[in-house]
């Protein structure tokens, strides 16, 4: 599930972005899931080991987001209400990332109690009866639209039908990476943008909050680390990203930077990532990314007309 706050933006020099993978399973299978799914959850000692870890460094991280990640995260709502309950005093900002399935009276309340930003992932795969879902708790989530290419003539309508079920804010987030961009995509894309920002002026007076999620903020993301389910942490997960800012910068991390389950994670690795080394001539890898950092680079000129 493809997560971003929108509330919240980390800017500060100790602040944290942490990506929680409490577990990586999943009750549905998108064609444009970047996961690797599997049967795994982080054990009850592990989240604790992680709750006392944030005990003991809060004082030195600025602000702090805890994404909970997966998967689909809501299978564990037990042990994610756990983690909550325990840590709610320390001033974290919390974000999940859904597919909805899961969510009911239950957990909406208890997330709102606990200020929990929740965002749903919508897709033109999405079915009537998940709209029914957002329609009933439309105040309370972000929705991220996910974009699927050869798909895309769809999304007008899934748009209009988002916002009158009382969507009000959206995400647009083209999927990329595991799923390739045609010129043609790209042509649909771009009239996609045109159409969304018309209606959005016709809808000028009506608090319409739609944004995109341009890949991505290197500052952002120069802060965000991945927890797996097994306790390893992980300096971001997905190395390219860093490629597409940068051009020629490449960082990779082969090996986790410590591990929450063991308790090896050093608090200073997190806040000014000491000790953690910057690979930049792993020639494969840029070769392998550089096909899709093209149309990435197209889908981000595009973004940036909205
Ligand atoms: S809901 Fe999220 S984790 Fe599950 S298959 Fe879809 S993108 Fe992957």
């Amino acid at each position: 599930m493809i997560t971003f706050s929108l509330e919240f933006k980390i800017h500060m020099k100790n602040d944290l972005f942490l990506e929680l993978i409490i577990t990586n399973k999943c009750n549905i299978r998108c064609p444009f899931c970047s996961v690797e799914l599997g049967n795994k959850s982080m054990s009850s000692e592990t989240l604790n080991n992680f709750h006392l870890f944030l005990r003991e460094n809060r004082e030195k991280i600025g602000n702090l987001i805890i994404d909970f990640f997966g998967g689909e995260p809501m299978i564990e709502f037990e042990k994610i209400k756990y983690f909550i309950n325990q840590t709610n005093d320390l001033n974290i900002k919390y974000i999940i990332g859904t597919n909805a399935f899961y969510l009911d009276d239950e957990k909406i309340d208890f997330f709102h109690k606990n200020k929990v930003e929740i965002v749903v992932s919508v897709s033109s795969q999405t079915e009537d009866w998940i709209f029914k879902k957002i329609k009933k708790y439309s105040r309370q989530i972000f929705v991220n639209l996910v974009i699927i290419p050869r798909e895309i003539e769809k999304y007008l309508d899934i748009f209009k039908r988002l916002y009158n079920i009382g969507i009000k804010n959206l995400f647009i987030l083209p999927a990329f990476g595991i799923l390739s961009w045609s010129e043609s995509d790209l042509k649909d894309f771009e009239k996609f943008i045109f159409n969304i920002k018309e209606f959005r002026s016709a809808h000028k007076n009506e608090n319409l909050r739609i944004e995109t999620l341009r890949y991505y903020h290197q500052e952002t993301l120069e802060k965000e680390f991945m927890i797996d389910w097994d306790g390893n942490v992980y300096f971001d997960k997905d190395p390219c990203l860093f490629l597409l800012e940068n051009k020629v910068k490449l960082i990779k991390i082969k090996k986790p930077i410590g591990s929450i389950a063991n308790k090896t994670l050093d608090i200073n690795k997190l806040i000014n990532k000491n000790g953690i080394k910057i690979i930049n001539n792993d020639k494969k890898i840029i070769a392998e990314k550089l096909c899709f950092l093209r149309e990435l680079i197209k889908i981000n000129k595009i973004l940036d007309l909205l």
